[in-house]
């Protein structure tokens, strides 16, 4: 079995009325557990991650501004998120459990993060949901210890993950890889190593044959070590803030390319959720809860 960070601080509560639908985080835990796809066991308590390691990514006065609570009203505006105590330990906490997953992913394969992928977040400021770049840390935290020399990102999530693109520009050590709406947000986009921006209402057959390209070129022409996978559900075609026309039996077969690919090539992968905001929770969760089925099927 793999190991999956997870912690009850994950859901934490927003206003009445925010979109960001934070329970999520606790639903897709207990359906994994009710159905059987893993036990209790396999869950661990992630350590907040220090501020050396987030200092490697992010600037520090931005750091120490967050911790403080003292953004300004405009930065505060820009994360989507009413601005807390609890909410920035939240992410913290987050970024802690990509950082852990990385060491479980090169120990056992593949290592899963029930939250993170928090793609929108530069290096100093935060926006879109997202206040401090997990996968990026995690892969400074690798490159850093010597643990990897080459590393994917594999951002599947509709939004472009811009503030990923950015922070590894100048890092020939990192491939970024987006595949999002063009039409979606963020409406300037940066520029990833590889970007593939879709058309509105593209679906699940389009988006598959490209991917399964891409990838293939991508492994031949990079010969990544490692990979992160951002595994968002809101390219589905119920998505309040996607534009694409993804089916859920589309995603898992997304799901299976991508971790098929690294199970395939034996590239240790740690997966983050990212977003999805489904009118339908139930949807939601099925949808992520699938990205864990797929990777028990073939790790376990
Ligand atoms: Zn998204």
């Amino acid at each position: 079995m793999f190991k999956v960070a997870w912690s009850s601080f994950y859901n934490h509560p927003l206003p009445e009325g925010h979109r960001f639908p934070m329970i999520k985080y606790d639903l897709i835990k207990e359906q994994l557990i009710l159905e059987g796809t893993l036990n209790e066991l396999d869950f661990f308590e992630p350590i907040p991650v220090s501020d050396e390691l987030i200092c490697r990514t992010h600037d520090k006065t931005y750091l120490k501004n967050l911790k403080n609570l003292t953004l300004s009203n405009k930065e505060i505006r820009k994360t989507g998120f009413p601005l807390s105590l609890d909410l920035v330990k939240r992410e913290i906490l987050i970024a802690g459990g990509t950082v852990m997953c990385c060491d479980f992913a090169l120990d056992g394969g593949v290592s899963m993060n029930v939250a993170g992928g928090t793609h929108h977040a530069y290096h100093d400021y935060g926006e879109g949901f997202c206040l401090l770049n997990d996968q990026a840390i995690a892969a400074n935290y690798l490159l850093n210890a010597g643990k990897a020399k080459k590393i994917l990102i594999v951002d599947l999530d509709v939004h472009q993950g811009n503030g990923t693109a950015i922070l590894f520009a100048d890092n020939p050590n990192v491939i970024t890889l987006s595949f999002h709406g063009a039409k979606n947000y963020p409406f300037k986009k940066e520029v990833s190593d590889y970007d593939v921006a879709f058309d509105d209402d593209v679906g699940d057959e389009i988006y598959l044959e490209l991917l399964e390209v891409t990838l293939m070129n991508i492994y031949h022409k990079e010969s990544p070590d490692f990979i992160f996978y951002q595994s968002g559900v809101d390219a589905l075609m119920e998505d309040k803030l996607g534009r694409l026309s993804m089916t859920v039996q589309g995603l898992k077969a997304r799901d299976e390319m991508v971790l098929g690919f690294c199970y395939r090539y034996g590239l240790p992968v740690v997966v983050c959720m990212g977003g999805g905001y489904s009118n339908s929770l139930y949807q939601i969760v099925e949808a992520h809860s699938n990205t864990f089925r797929v990777a028990a099927e073939l790790y376990c």
